[in-house]
């Protein structure tokens, strides 16, 4: 009896990982047509600036509907794109229609940056920062709306020299980087902050414990920031209280369920929400 049942854990287990193995290999089959056909698109999430009362700008969130294989996670699909090198054409697609939306949503009297998602991978190609100079060309984009979000692993010993030149050219085509995921990596933070970054965006992991260990996390940061001339962005705020309490701490820029989840459209989908919704808030929590 227990023997038969040993046995069926085991075959249970198996069972689970060749399933998971399955959709490994189904999903990076799928990525070459699903970014050659635009199946993959971007959805915008606003990103608000509380001192001016206007928005920031948009991050770009990769979402992927597969007719067979339904809703892929950006979690999911990235990392196997990073793994089978499909991360550079997913990237090209995401920084062309990151930088198309945002010429959209310019206007006269307002200029709000897209802030796109690049993968270590795409930073390491030598032609990186030419290839975002030709997107903005073609678009008509101004390098100063596109702002590169990046992983602590980008600045990591092994892959720096090989990143170095892209960071360094993007930042003479005016185009600025940004720290994404900001406490959660191993990176000494004065390692981090020698390199040419124009912000950190603090991980939504410290959003659940502001009153303590998060809480100190965002004060360092928002404090190293300010003598470094950096802007702080808070992502993951889902409450008006942690609102307040990251506005009290000197955050400024916010992203967040509370002020707007990602969506299709970003000026149908936000603007009305946030100068109905947010105004009475502001008052409400004595910012
Ligand atoms: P990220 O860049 O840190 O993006 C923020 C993630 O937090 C997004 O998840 C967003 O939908 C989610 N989020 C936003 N507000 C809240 C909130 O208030 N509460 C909670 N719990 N979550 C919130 P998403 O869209 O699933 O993306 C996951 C990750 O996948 C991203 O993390 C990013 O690292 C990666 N990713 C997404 N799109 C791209 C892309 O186009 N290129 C690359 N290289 N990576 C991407
Ligand atoms: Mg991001
Ligand atoms: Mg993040
Ligand atoms: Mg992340």
């Amino acid at each position: 009896e227990a023997k038969r049942q040993g046995r069926g854990k085991v075959l249970t287990f198996r069972d689970s990982y060749a399933a998971t193995q399955k959709r490994r290999f189904d999903v990076s089959r799928a990525l070459p047509e699903a970014i050659r056909v635009e199946e993959l698109v971007l959805h915008y999430q606003p990103i608000f600036n509380w001192r001016t009362g206007h928005i920031h700008g948009y991050e770009a969130l990769a979402r992927w509907n597969h007719p067979k294989l339904g809703t892929i996670n950006p979690d999911e699909f990235i990392p196997i794109a990073e793994e089978t090198d499909r991360i550079i054409a997913l990237g090209d697609l995401v920084l062309r229609r990151g930088c198309a939306a945002a010429v959209e949503w310019t206007t006269s009297d307002h200029a709000p940056i897209v802030a796109v998602n690049v993968s270590v991978k795409q930073l390491r190609e030598s032609d990186f920062a030419l290839r975002v100079a030709k997107i903005l060309a073609q678009t008509g984009l101004a390098a100063g709306q596109l702002e590169l979000e990046v992983t602590e692993s980008v600045f990591a010993e092994d892959y720096i020299d090989a990143t170095r030149s892209s960071i360094e050219s993007l930042r003479a085509i005016g185009v600025s980087l940004l720290i994404d995921d900001f406490g959660t990596g191993y990176s000494s933070l004065s390692r981090l902050l020698s390199f040419p970054v124009a912000a950190v965006k603090i991980d939504k992991s410290f959003m659940s414990t502001l009153d303590g260990s998060g809480g100190a996390v965002v004060e360092s940061t928002v404090l190293i920031a300010r003598r470094l001339g950096i802007s702080v962005v808070a992502e993951g705020v889902e409450t008006a209280e942690q609102a307040a309490l990251l506005s009290a701490m000197g955050v400024d820029l916010f992203q967040g369920y509370y002020f707007g989840r990602p969506s299709a459209s970003a000026l149908k989908g936000h603007d009305m929400r946030l100068s109905t919704a947010i105004e009475p808030r502001r008052s409400a929590i004595r910012w």
